[in-house]
């Protein structure tokens, strides 16, 4: 099933490489991963010591898991970490003691709905501890003793973010965010990490007009931290897009940025008209992920968020069932290409003056009139022509053209591209 060479298959790597790792927020799960990725990006990697107050945050103690597991009274081991990273809930306390089942019962976490299932459980800003496992096994427990040992650490020590910036012709930047701090699960986390690292990859082999920054970062803290140190780079940012959720075979849905209205906004919608059968479009709201700290007032940066099926609308979602299976390569390709789509819509979205707005332009002398010239160049679609000389009256940008004409922007481009060759057309600055 897998070839090297396709991009999805490439994708699928990386996240089979990443997925035993135990991320959390903080600790040397993150450290792993973001080496990994810098094997494909030159990305750079942040420390910020616990205790530091970023806004109204403070980074927690960094966390760190060796092993674990749950022993029944006749010493069987019931619950294992090296089964499942899953099966300890993030971010719990060093733990080994003898309790009863009662006891044990109020630190089980279970999914009665789908009973073979290991939900995902954290408890990052409460100290706790606690094991995450199948309901029926949850059922199978017998009264006794049970032995738990947890071989954690929570300690002062650093949070950990990753990022990078691909140069472009101008220091407007596009903010391109995935979050990197949940363990075993494919969908929700790891296949963004590698849409994004596969995106900067081919942006790097580019100069591109805007310059973009990726933000490989744990979810919530990590933005909060990043912006509270970073307020001095928020004016460049014109745009950005949180990517996550990526590889399930559910259609893409598009939750649009704040303001709603956006270049980016209707760049995504463009792109997805154009490219898939059926897509849903939401407004903000301010829940999901990094994008509602993105555009919180005070930040208010214009960032959407791209996915397939959105978080907490599939059963799979923050289970032991999103896993190697859940996502596939061609999935992850088809969002990759979305994805590239949407940021050549944004890299060759300019406005143009036509220079002879009165009347057309005889545009058979120029071999723009179909038929003529009789040559084996690709020839633009005649109607994109006439579109783009008639709105391009230096209000209307290219993709604001391709709405109005229902012409994918590409041809759009291809017909601006031929007009100004032959100058009838001037880029507005
Ligand atoms: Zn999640």
């Amino acid at each position: 099933m897998v070839d090297n060479n396709d991009i999805g298959s490439q994708m699928y790597h990386l996240i089979e490489e990443l997925y035993p790792i135990c991320r959390s927020i903080t600790g040397d799960g993150v450290r792993k991963t973001l080496t990994i990725i810098k094997k494909h990006i030159p990305l750079g990697m942040q420390e910020i010591a616990s205790g530091e107050k970023v806004f109204d945050w403070v980074v927690p103690k960094e966390w760190n898991i060796r092993g674990a597991y749950l022993k029944n009274s006749r010493g069987e081991i019931i619950v294992d970490f090296e089964e499942s990273n899953l099966h300890v809930m993030g971010y719990s306390i060093p733990v080994r003691k003898r309790v009863s089942l009662d006891e044990l019962r109020q630190h089980l976490f279970t999914t009665e709905e789908y009973p073979n299932w290991i939900p995902y459980r954290t408890s990052y800003y409460r100290e706790n501890w606690g094991f995450c496992m199948a309901h029926n096994r949850y059922l199978a427990l017998e009264d006794g003793d049970y032995e738990v040992n947890i071989d954690s650490s929570l300690e002062d020590g650093a949070m950990t973010l990753g990022e990078l910036v691909v140069p472009g012709k101008t220091s407007d930047e596009i903010l391109v965010s995935t979050h990197i701090c949940h363990p075993s699960l494919c969908n929700d986390n790891l296949s963004g990490i590698a849409l994004c690292t596969f995106l900067a990859k081919h942006l790097m082999e580019s100069r591109p007009r805007y310059t973009y920054r990726f933000l490989f970062i744990p979810g919530t803290i990590g933005s909060i931290a990043w912006l509270a140190l970073n307020e001095d780079k928020l004016a460049r940012i014109t745009m950005g897009i949180v990517v996550t959720l990526v590889g399930d075979s559910g259609g893409f849905t598009y939750k649009k940025t704040r303001c709603g209205d956006t270049e980016l906004d209707a760049a995504v919608v463009h792109a997805l008209a154009h490219s898939v059968q059926t897509f849903s479009v939401r407004d903000f709201v301010p829940y999901g992920y990094d994008e509602r700290q993105y555009s919180s007032p005070g930040i208010n940066l214009q960032v959407g968020c791209l996915t397939r099926t959105p978080f907490g609308e599939f059963p799979q979602y923050h289970t032991s069932a999103d896993n190697l299976e859940f996502v596939k390569p061609n999935q992850l390709a088809e969002a990759l290409s979305v994805y590239q789509r949407i940021l050549y819509i944004l890299e060759n979205n300019k406005t143009y003056r036509n220079m002879y707005p009165k009347c057309e332009p005889q545009l058979g002398r120029r071999g723009l009139y179909e038929n003529t010239g009789g040559s084996n160049e690709r020839q633009p679609n005649q109607m994109a022509i006439l579109w783009v000389l008639n709105y391009s009256d230096e209000r209307h940008s290219l993709l604001d053209i391709a709405e109005i004409a229902g012409l994918p922007f590409e041809d759009i481009r291809f017909a601006a591209d031929r007009l100004i060759k032959c100058r009838l057309l001037e880029e507005v600055s």
